[in-house]
């Protein structure tokens, strides 16, 4: 089993009818039930009013991927918290950061750039996904593109580290495109990060995209190593004395 914690910082939808309308027991809610209709998929949620964020060190130890939602109230999220979940991800912990996540502490820290701009209006546009790498495992079952009814436009420059694996990039009519579901590798943890889901569109109820942030878990999942690893002074493995000129 993949043990997945969808984490929502759960303040519009307690702040905007049309939000709740949208998504009436919080966005994680919903992404964590399309997760637990997978049968190799155990999905917990978490929320930033709880204790700790509801991220403990004893939740955090028992997550293999963790889902991040963040927009109004990233600042509000603990250095402490934000410390031991980069800990985790370099511990091989997955990571796969959604829309407005692309601010938050952990996603900055893990990309490395102090800023976090792209280019974005919200004009209710319809945005187009393409799929740059068809052979990959996060776009398995999609077909070249898919269509979004209504997106918020987020466009270039995203200020990102250049990607390990670029597997969607989005057209809006407005013209921009946008490097809309991006990978990286950070420790031994897997990152991606996944565009759509801005709170007052629908787009966590799409087929689509629940397929995406599926497979993306399942791309992000790493077994446990099952082996101590050395990063200090060591010791040769084998006797080198021939190989020094004797
Ligand atoms: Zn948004």
């Amino acid at each position: 089993m993949i043990h997945v914690t969808v984490w929502n910082e759960f303040r519009h939808e307690k702040s905007s009818a049309k939000v709740a309308a949208i998504y009436p027991n919080g966005m994680h809610e919903t992404i964590a039930a399309f997760l637990r209709a997978q049968p190799d998929i155990e999905a917990r949620t978490a929320t930033l009013d709880e204790p700790e964020h509801g991220l403990t060190q004893e939740v955090l130890d028992g997550t293999d991927v963790l889902i991040w939602w963040g927009h109004m109230a990233h600042g509000e999220v603990s250095d402490e918290i934000v410390e031991r979940v980069y800990n985790r991800v370099m511990q091989g912990m997955g990571l796969v950061v959604l829309h407005s996540g692309h601010a938050s502490k952990i996603f900055r820290k893990l990309m490395g750039t102090n800023t976090h701009k792209l280019r974005w209006r919200e004009d209710g546009e319809m945005a187009r996904l393409w799929v740059m790498d068809l052979a990959h495992p996060i776009a398995q079952g999609l077909e070249d593109h898919f269509d979004l009814p209504i997106e918020e436009t987020y466009g270039e420059h995203f200020d990102i580290p250049k990607p390990d694996d670029l597997v969607f990039v989005s057209w809006v009519p407005g013209g921009e495109v946008f490097r809309s579901g991006c990978c990286w590798h950070r420790g031994l943890g897997r990152v991606f990060y996944f565009q759509p889901g801005h709170e007052t569109c629908p787009s966590y109820h799409d087929k689509n995209v629940q397929l995406v942030i599926t497979n993306a878990v399942r791309w992000a999942f790493r077994p446990r190593p099952i082996y101590q690893y050395v990063t200090d002074h060591t010791t040769a493995l084998k006797d080198i004395s021939l190989g020094k000129g004797e």
